[in-house]
């Protein structure tokens, strides 16, 4: 071959501006390009060899990356297949521009935005690079050393050179902005991030040792890969510790192991291998999201996954590799790609099958490691329908004894006490075992159970559960008094009246903080229950705790905590304190009872006068102006009498005192209050 100059095959004449503008936000991975083309090259040789297409040996293949700080070069070479002239003429000239051609052509009227990386392969040292040079030998015998070098404009030119070794060397002129490519650091790191796995040795310099007080050169390779991991070997010849201790090569500074790992191997209908970790989660979501690296053929491509698999499946750590998914497009393509959907349902249903098989092989062990899965599991079970369906099978309720049910057991085990008068089955549960401690102990006394739903996203499972499980709902502990919670036909008979019902009413009414957060109602309850409850309404709490588990703007966010206050009207202490009342009170009631008799007698004498018009406008205005005032006095005298039974109540320290052990109960109880509560109770006790 002699000297030659010519013009790369594109019309395009200004290519390489192209190339760094559509790649500026990536530059870094034209490292990626590079060795994974001097990897190919080395496994190409390989395969000859194994074929015997060629007779040399092919041990020892590594791929070196040499950086020259003075020169302002950084040399990827490699001891593979190489390149004849005809080759370079056809992958470099032709081929390669071509498709670098194809591609800004299709690319042009579309936004830059949505290119996230694509592959120009070779032409990506373009970004980076003011000059590059190839200087290869192909494998073939008595083959021809051919140097390559372009200025990044669509000229090049190529002459034949000495070589002594096969192989190819791909050298950049490093650019004035991109010097950073010349930091033994940088490349480390990018080495690290982009060729930590791949098949064939990649050697960056030499190791080096700490010696006097600095780090000195050896003279052994600084290999920066691990050619074989994990993923690509057989299960069967994994142990578990081997799988840990590839998860620690993955995350170094991961302390906590992994609880389970499943290793992936596909072959039909798409190509696929990984090992996935589930690691314990027990807060954060966040903290745990995109550490699952996808790798096509062992090269790194990126570690945000959230397209490639479901998006509880980002809680998972681990490695995903795969030819098949199409890396050098657009995320939005990526999206819709079916490739990248079947890969997506099919991680989905291996991890169930794991969980499934983890459950029925031993589960001990799973329920033992149910606190650490949980959140994964809830996630996945709200977010992804197919994978509820499987998870059903395996997934465990825990109740406040910490005794662990499938669904199914769970449904026997409390049929026959918990449903309710509609023939609903009602769930109970609590989210904090100390502070709903009152509400669990009544329940369980009245021989219900109760579930511990203490978890991150258990709010929105519930709603999962209650959109799932027919005639089901679920009822925290402390939504309503123990018969309120499951409403059955059997109603208990209040021993005291209406009326008096009411006055007790009124005499809590009296000490309870006008904010509005409080409402008072009566319930007959059994004797030995206590004897004023306070209870969080289930639906309004519900809502008030999703709007601030998702940022607290929804409409339900703003609002105050809203609390029932019901008295039971059956208890002692209850019936005691409303014969008080009734005696203490009596006198001015019967007085103010008079005086509304009175006002009632005016009212219907006057309205008796004035049935006589037909038109209102006929009525005399004095009567009209009359009547209104007669009401205003009925409001008012009604108004006096609650008055009564308020003041009573505030007098009453029986009646604070109730109301506060409640509140107490409840952990409500703070500050001012809670020392008056003390104070009181003192005194209390003096007599
Ligand atoms: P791709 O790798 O996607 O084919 P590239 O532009 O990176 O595209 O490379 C074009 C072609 O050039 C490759 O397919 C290969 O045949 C050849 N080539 C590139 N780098 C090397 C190398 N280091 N050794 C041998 N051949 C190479």
């Amino acid at each position: 071959m002699t000297n030659k100059k010519g013009n790369i095959g594109v019309t395009t004449e200004n290519i390489f501006p192209i190339i760094k503008k559509f790649l500026y936000s990536d530059h870094e991975i034209f490292l990626r390009e590079l060795v994974s083309n001097a990897v190919d090259a080395s496994q190409k040789l390989k395969t000859l060899a194994i074929s015997g297409d060629f007779k040399g040996t092919a041990d020892n293949l590594k791929v070196q990356i040499i950086l020259d700080k003075d020169k302002k070069t950084l040399t990827i070479r490699d001891n593979g297949i190489g390149m004849t002239g005809e080759e370079v003429e056809k992958y470099i000239n032709q081929i390669a521009f071509s498709s670098a051609g194809d591609f800004l052509d299709k690319y042009k009227d579309v936004d830059n935005a949505i290119i996230g990386h694509f592959g120009l392969g070779f032409y990506s040292s373009f970004m980076v690079s003011k000059k590059v040079e190839i200087i290869t030998k192909s494998y073939i015998e008595d083959a021809k050393a051919i140097k390559w070098e372009c200025k990044g404009d669509p000229e090049y030119k190529t002459s034949e050179v000495e070589k002594e070794e096969r192989g190819t060397d791909i050298i950049l002129y490093i650019d004035k902005d991109s010097e950073e490519f010349l930091e033994k650091n940088r490349i480390q790191e990018l080495l690290n991030k982009y060729c930590k796995f791949l098949p064939v040795e990649i050697v960056f310099g030499k190791k080096t040792t700490w010696k006097d007080g600095k780090d000195v050169e050896t003279d052994e390779d600084n290999i920066i890969n691990n050619p074989n991991p994990a993923w690509k070997q057989k299960p069967a010849d994994l142990k578990e510790e081997d799988y840990n201790s590839f998860y620690r090569e993955l995350y170094p500074t991961s302390f906590e192991p992994p609880l389970f790992n499943i290793h992936l191997n596909v072959d039909y209908p798409f190509n696929l291998t990984g090992i996935l970790y589930f690691p314990k989660i027990t807060s954060n979501l966040e903290m745990n999201r995109n550490k699952i690296q996808l790798y096509s053929n062992q090269v790194f491509i990126t570690d945000s996954v959230e397209d490639i698999v479901p998006e509880f499946l980002t809680l998972l750590h681990g490695v995903l590799d795969s030819p098949d998914i199409p890396l050098n497009v657009s995320r939005s393509y990526l999206q819709s790609d079916s490739n990248v959907k079947k890969i997506s349902s099919h991680i989905s249903k291996k991890v169930a099958d794991r969980l499934f098989e983890i459950f029925k092989d031993n589960r001990e062990d799973f329920e033992k490691k149910w606190d650490d899965l949980k959140l994964f599991i809830a996630y996945g079970m709200i977010s992804d329908e197919k994978f509820y369906e499987r998870a059903e099978k395996f997934s465990l309720f825990k109740n406040t004894d910490n005794k662990y049910f499938t669904f199914e057991e769970y449904k026997t085990s409390i049929e026959a006490e918990q449903k309710d008068k509609n023939n609903s089955l009602i769930y109970l549960y609590a989210t904090n075992k100390e502070d709903q401690y009152s509400y669990i102990k009544a329940a369980k006394s009245k021989g219900y159970d109760v579930l511990l739903l203490d978890g991150q996203l258990d709010m929105h499972f519930v709603n999962t559960l209650e959109s799932k499980m027919q005639d089901s709902r679920f009822i925290r502990v402390d939504s309503d008094t123990v018969d309120n919670l499951i409403q059955k036909d059997d109603k208990i008979e209040s021993v005291l009246s209406e009326k008096a019902q009411e006055g007790v009413k009124w005499a809590f009414q009296g000490i309870i903080p006008e904010d509005k957060s409080y409402w008072v109602s009566n319930d007959a309850m059994r004797p030995e229950d206590m004897p004023v409850i306070i209870a969080r309404d289930e639906f309004m709490r519900r809502m008030k705790d999703m709007s601030e588990f998702s940022g607290g703007t929804g409409m339900y966010g703003g609002l105050p905590d809203n609390y029932k206050v019901i008295i039971n009207t059956n208890h002692p202490i209850i019936v005691d304190l409303s014969e008080k009342i009734e005696k203490k009170t009596i006198t001015k009631r019967v007085q103010l009872d008079e005086k509304l008799e009175a006002i009632n007698k005016e009212k219907s004498e006057l309205e008796e006068k004035l049935k006589k018009f037909e038109k209102d406008e006929d009525k005399p205005a004095e009567d009209k102006l009359k009547l209104e005032e007669l009401d205003t006095n009925l409001t008012k005298v009604e108004e006096e009498k609650i008055d009564i039974y308020k003041d009573f109540g505030k007098k009453q320290k029986v009646v604070s005192q109730l109301f506060d052990l409640a509140l107490l109960s409840n952990n409500l109880l703070k500050g001012e209050s809670l020392s008056d509560f003390v104070t009181r109770s003192v005194e209390m006790l003096k007599k």
